[in-house]
This record gives C-alpha cells, sequence and structure tokens, in this order.
C-alpha cells in the first residue's frame, strides 16, 4: 500500500470526524490527527436540527440514544427583565425535517463521533498534534508530533478541522478578527437548576440582557449549562475576579504574536461561581 494517505486531517473535533468517517465509508484512505485524549472538555452543547441529517447519514442516533444525549425540542428567548418568554419548536419550522436535536455534553458527544470515525475505517491519532504543513503540487506534507518524537505524514488532501486554533488561517494569516465580536463567556456546570416538566424542560433558554446574553442549556436529566456572553471590556471593567487576568494574559499573548486572532475569549468561572448563588449544587467537572 503507498505511503500516501488520500486524505490527512487536522482535528478530532465534530468537524474532522464527520468529515473522516464520511470519507472513509467512501473508500478513501483517511488519517486523521487530535492533539488531546479524548474525552475532554469542549464547549458547544445545544445542536440545531440542521445538524440531524448528517447524523442519520453517518448512523448516529442509536449512538446517542445509548449515550444519553437529550432530546431537544426547541428553544425560548426572553428579556432579562421578564417573567416569561416566547418559546419556539422546531416541529413548527417552515419545512420542518424534524422535531428535535440534541443536548450534548460534550466530551461523550465528542468521543462518540471520534470512535465512529474510527470504526468507520479512518486512522485516528490522538495525543498527536500537527505541527507543520507545508504543501506541494500533488499533495502536502505535514510534521505531526507525538510521545515527544516528530514524524513525516504525506496525503493527496489536507481538511483543516482544528477549530480556533486555524492551523492554516494562521499559517496563511487569513484570520480576521472584527473589532464589535470582542467577546468572553463564563460558563459552568450545575446540578438541581430548576427546569419545567415535559419537552419545556429540554429547550435551551437565551436570556437577552442590555449588554449580554445568557444561555441555560438542559444537558442530562440532572445537569445543566449555563454561561454568559459579554464583551471583553465590559468584563475587564466590572474587575469581578481572577478571570480578569486571564483576559489580561490572552490579550497580551495577541499582542506578543501580533495576530489577535480569536474574536471571543472562553473562560470557565472555577472559583466564585456567582452563578451558583442563584442555581444549585455546582459541578465544574464536566
Ligand atoms: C462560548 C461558546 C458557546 C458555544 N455554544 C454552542 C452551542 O450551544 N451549540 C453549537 O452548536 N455550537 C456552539 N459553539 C460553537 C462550537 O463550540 C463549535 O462550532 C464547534 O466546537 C466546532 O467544531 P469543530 O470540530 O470545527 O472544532 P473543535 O470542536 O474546536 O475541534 C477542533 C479540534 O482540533 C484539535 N486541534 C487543534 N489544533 C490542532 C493541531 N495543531 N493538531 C491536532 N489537533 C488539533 C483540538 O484539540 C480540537 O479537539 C459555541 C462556541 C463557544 C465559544
Amino acid at each position: 500500500m503507498s505511503s500516501t494517505y488520500d486524505v490527512a486531517i487536522i482535528g478530532g473535533g465534530p468537524a474532522g470526524s464527520t468529515v473522516a468517517a464520511l470519507l472513509a465509508r467512501a473508500g478513501r484512505r483517511v488519517v486523521l490527527f487530535e492533539r488531546e485524549k479524548f474525552p475532554r472538555f469542549h464547549i458547544g452543547e445545544s445542536l440545531l436540527p440542521f445538524s440531524m441529517k448528517a447524523f442519520t447519514r453517518l448512523g448516529l442516533h442509536e449512538k446517542f440514544l445509548s449515550a444519553g444525549f437529550l432530546k431537544k425540542y426547541g428553544g425560548e428567548i426572553m428579556g432579562a427583565c421578564s417573567d416569561s418568554g416566547t418559546k419556539f419548536y422546531f416541529k413548527d419550522g417552515y419545512r420542518s425535517q424534524t422535531d428535535h436535536a440534541y443536548q450534548v455534553t460534550r466530551s461523550d458527544f465528542d468521543k462518540v463521533l471520534l470512535d465512529h470515525a474510527a470504526e468507520s475505517g479512518a486512522e485516528v491519532n490522538e495525543q498527536t498534534a500537527v505541527e507543520a504543513v507545508v504543501f506541494s503540487n500533488d499533495g502536502v506534507n505535514l510534521s505531526v508530533r507525538s510521545n515527544g518524537s516528530s514524524r513525516p505524514i504525506r496525503a493527496r488532501y489536507l481538511v483543516d478541522a482544528s477549530g480556533r486554533t486555524s492551523v492554516l488561517g494562521r499559517q496563511f494569516k487569513i484570520k480576521k478578527t472584527y473589532a464589535h465580536l470582542q467577546k468572553l463567556s463564563i460558563f459552568a456546570h450545575y446540578d438541581g437548576v430548576w427546569r419545567p416538566e415535559g419537552i419545556d424542560g429540554t429547550l435551551t433558554v437565551l436570556i437577552r440582557a442590555v449588554d449580554r446574553w445568557f444561555w441555560l442549556i438542559p444537558l442530562t436529566n440532572e445537569r445543566t449549562s449555563v454561561g454568559v456572553v459579554l464583551d471583553s471590556e465590559t468584563f475587564r471593567k466590572s474587575k469581578l475576579s481572577a478571570e480578569e487576568e486571564k483576559i489580561r494574559q490572552e490579550a497580551q499573548n495577541s499582542k506578543k504574536d501580533a495576530k489577535p486572532a480569536n474574536t471571543d475569549t472562553t473562560t470557565k468561572e472555577k472559583k466564585k461561581g456567582f452563578f451558583g448563588r442563584l442555581f444549585g449544587k455546582k459541578k465544574n467537572k464536566d
């Protein structure tokens, strides 16, 4: 067998795993590199109906149900000063083809997808980081690093699914920063947050305030993800917690790089848990 892969993929998140599974099922020789060991924490827990067709095509619904992912039937949007919001249900969508999507604990969800890619025939390498990418006329050469040593990989095509890391975006300096989207989010998981009975208890709730918005995402029967998104500058000025230091560090880092690539900064409230004063038992662990 030739040592050249048809496709090399950087990143084993949902994008990388999906493309790996589909290409492997189509008979391509696929290799995927993921720098972390799964399961690992990730944010991005409330899925939309648009993803359902891909899950059907991949044959994933049964695995999702065995993993215990909650069916999500819609959402609710409310103002911070309101007692109730406006609910909507996916079944009522224009030409709706599904009445539900899923709420997922990403560490579990991403692992199901990555294992599925391997079962579909992709060669999956965890704890292996792509360090260098060099294109040639008829393919691409990678240098990948695991267990402290590097090795070369050759493929005809490359898929960059490295998420916010944007390996190729950084390499070619094409990643853009939007001045009006310098956002930050603070989030944590809680047990015991009140929710309504029935399908209304599966809705993602978005609460809109003047200069920020909150999410409440039911992840399991017990656990809820709660987060807030606001301007980094607003949070910095509030002098709320040790998180400020983290933002300053990230701002400094992006200055050093002379390419503040991220349009938002995702942090996890670990110390004070100000939501903890509003909700039940706080769980930092996902
Ligand atoms: C605060 C916040 C809330 C969000 N909420 C939602 C939500 O409710 N619903 C939703 O659908 N989306 C949400 N998102 C978006 C969601 O997180 C992303 O769309 C999703 O994770 C993108 O998947 P991906 O596979 O492209 O990238 P990722 O999931 O980020 O996966 C990229 C993978 O690449 C790996 N990687 C990076 N660099 C390298 C390298 N050099 N070598 C090897 N591996 C590498 C990383 O370790 C990572 O595992 C949210 C995002 C944020 C920031």
